[in-house]
């Protein structure tokens, strides 16, 4: 094993979103930005997670750390390494972390081995590289086990948990007895939500931070419908006669063309006058994408002829923090192949090429900006960035009142929210109205871009992250939440 994988962060200037916020909003994010180089100066800020792609951890590290660079702040990103059983153990803590049991394996003496074996090779090998007053960022029950490690050096760390869950129950309290033992010596924490703070960190520096979108990033930049067709075509998703090149823009301006395919399961091919319901996610039974097929299967084709669900994921070999992956698209895959012939001609498994990232950012982009309606029908979710990401780019989102997703969708007005994730019935019917009523659907997408851009912004996080950053090293610290 040779812990810690070095992964390269772009600069990005913060000046472009002079462009998208209104003057007193960008003054703010200058103002920050001036202050933050001022304090903290030659200090390198490194971002721990177990992941270079896959996930809105990910995706999330990669635009702010590259905002973080622009306002001249050397950001660094490095992701451990572990072995196959460290991740079958972090991926129990994450289902846990969400109240679900997940594998139901044990938390015992054995995985507190592997789990602080692991973690200290990764903080070993991260403690070669930091100078003294240098901040530490963890992301994630992943790597929590560096804390006490990391604590010994002269360096600020803190912690971040991107999950959570709404209410405590036995599986968080489970997760939290294994990790609280290594946050002691941590000086601040960042939770998504006030609701994801156990009780026993109330007391402690805790900030909380919602997450964001970059709206620049190949996910999220404009395209034209000319744009997306093609790229949908060119992907193998949809049959049709391109009039554009399969083109997206990255985010130095450069342009590039799709050339990878989507793996499809289907009996039927989709042309682009379908009208589609997509959800794009981890394959991942807290995503429901058996409740997302059989709602749709049992309450809408029957209601909303011609309609069609394209439920999208990573092809699954592409991520390596994942193991559970393969195992649900293959549950997917047998679910759809039990429907009824006319149900499952209805609907359509879509798994996204994943060597160049992106590239498979771009045909998400497309995919979501082609789509009727967006659904993300989590029964549990941290942020739910597919959330934003739709709502960006004016779609009417059909979303379970579950984690972040609730902060994000005002029910009525900027989306539908899903009261229950479980009710079948509810989803179909939701799901239904807004491909019947294309006005109100419009309403809510254009509701959805305006709430985005009013309070999800990278800027609007690297504000708070700099601020965290100058309280660190200044050791400002408050006691509690804020
Ligand atoms: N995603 C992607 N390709 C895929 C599936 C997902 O790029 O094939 C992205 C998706 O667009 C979103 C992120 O992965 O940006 C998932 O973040 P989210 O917060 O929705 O869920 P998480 O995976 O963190 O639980």
């Amino acid at each position: 094993m040779s812990p810690l994988q070095s992964v390269e962060v772009h600069t990005l200037p913060p000046e472009r979103f002079e462009a998208v916020l209104d003057g007193p909003q960008w003054e703010l994010v200058d103002a920050a930005s001036r202050h933050a180089r001022d304090v903290i100066g030659e200090r390198r800020v490194w971002n721990v997670n177990s992941t270079a792609s896959g996930g809105g951890v990910a995706e999330l590290l990669r635009s702010l750390l590259a905002y973080a660079r622009g306002a001249q702040v050397d950001a660094r990103w490095v992701v451990i390494e572990g072995e196959p059983d460290f991740f079958v153990l972090t991926k129990r803590l994450h289902h846990l972390m969400h109240g679900s049991p997940g594998d139901g394996g044990p938390l015992g003496l054995a995985e507190r081995e592997l789990y602080e074996r692991v973690s200290r090779a990764n903080a070993d090998a991260l403690a070669t590289m930091l100078r003294p007053d240098d901040i530490v960022l963890l992301h994630d029950p992943q790597t929590a086990g560096m804390a006490p490690w990391l604590a010994q050096r002269d360096v600020h760390v803190a912690w971040r948990s991107h999950i959570g869950i709404d209410r405590p129950c036995a599986e968080v309290e489970a997760a939290w007895g294994f990790l609280l033992p290594y946050l002691d010596d941590v000086q601040a924490f960042v939770f998504t939500r006030r609701d994801y703070v156990p009780e026993a960190l109330a007391e402690r520096d805790v900030t909380i931070i919602p997450p964001s979108l970059d709206v620049f990033s190949q996910k999220n930049h404009p395209m034209t419908a000319d744009q997306v067709a093609s790229i949908l075509i060119t992907a193998g998703i949809v049959d049709g006669r391109a009039v554009a090149p399969p083109a997206f823009t990255h985010h130095d301006g450069r342009v590039s063309l799709v050339h990878g395919r989507a793996l499809l399961d289907e009996t039927s091919r989709l042309t682009l006058h379908d009208p589609t319901v997509v959800q794009v996610s981890r394959w991942d039974l807290l995503k429901d994408p058996l409740g997302v097929m059989l709602g749709f299967a049992e309450h809408v084709v029957p209601y909303i002829p011609g309609a069609h669900l394209l439920l999208v994921g990573p092809s699954p070999e592409g991520i390596a923090d994942d193991p559970e992956g393969a195992v649900v698209l293959e549950q997917a895959r047998d679910v759809w192949a039990e429907l009824p012939a006319d149900e499952r001609s209805r609907i359509h498994l879509v798994s996204l090429p994943m060597t160049d990232r992106s590239e498979n950012a771009a045909i998400v982009n497309a995919l979501q900006r082609h789509a009727s309606v967006v659904v993300q029908k989590s029964l549990a979710e941290g942020f739910g960035l597919t959330v934003a990401e739709a709502m960006w780019k004016r779609r009417p989102v059909v979303a379970s009142r579950v984690g972040g997703i609730q902060d994000q969708v005002r029910d009525g007005i900027d989306g539908l929210l899903l009261e229950d994730p479980t009710d079948l019935v509810a989803f179909g019917a939701a799901v239904s109205s807004l491909l019947a009523d294309p006005v109100r659907a419009a309403q809510l997408g254009d509701a959805a871009y305006e709430h985005v851009r009013a309070d999800f912004l990278a800027t609007r996080h690297l504000i708070q992250y700099l601020g965290l950053f100058g309280r660190l090293i200044d050791g400002d610290h408050h006691q509690g939440i804020q």
